[in-house]
């Protein structure tokens, strides 16, 4: 589950110093309460503060569903291991970045494939920004097409906008990723 109101992580460290305050409403699943389970150290590969945690509650109802949600603050790029912020830099090309050349490249290949699951995914959401996105660059786009749109229909900042349609598409279609 992805924190759409934590973007920083100032914001995310003091609210780790209370961490209940991470709870959703109900069990995704299966509607039973949530209780906090744990906090799992999280790496933040490329920056200045190394880790960070993230929080997660465990399904109150543990014979029928039992199942267990991280919530990972919008900020943080899921299963990148760095910040939206640090993965905006690495992908601006000639920018010095500690990020391993490597890495770079495929994640300029991901961008660079095709967007349509990514369209279909927005396609849930019928709100006007999806419309003029979609009328912008066609079904036929790429990835890194549509967040250019993105940024510049939203205003942006380039990690930011990486984030906010990350949090966005999972939001639509929980589990898909922007990249
Ligand atoms: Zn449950």
């Amino acid at each position: 589950m992805i924190a759409e109101d934590v973007w920083d992580l100032a914001t995310h460290e003091q609210r780790l110093e209370t961490p209940a305050v991470y709870r959703p409403g109900a069990c995704p699943r299966c509607q039973a309460k949530l209780h906090l389970h744990d906090l799992r150290v999280r790496l933040l590969v490329g920056q200045a503060e190394r880790c960070t945690e993230v929080v997660r509650f465990r399904c109150a109802d543990r014979a029928q569903c039992g199942a267990t949600w991280q919530v990972l603050p919008a900020f943080l790029a899921r299963c990148l291991w760095r910040s939206w912020a640090v993965v905006a830099s690495a992908l601006e090309k000639g920018e010095p970045s500690p990020v391993a050349p490597r890495t770079r490249r495929r994640w300029r290949v991901r961008l660079a494939s095709h967007a349509q699951a990514l369209v279909e995914a927005l396609r849930v959401d019928s709100g006007a920004l999806v419309g003029a996105l979609i009328g912008a660059i066609g079904l036929d786009a790429r990835r890194i097409e549509l967040v250019g749109h993105y940024r510049s229909v939203s205003g942006a900042a380039a990690g930011g906008a990486l984030a906010e349609l990350a949090a966005w598409v999972h939001r639509l279609v929980p589990g898909i990723r922007l990249m």
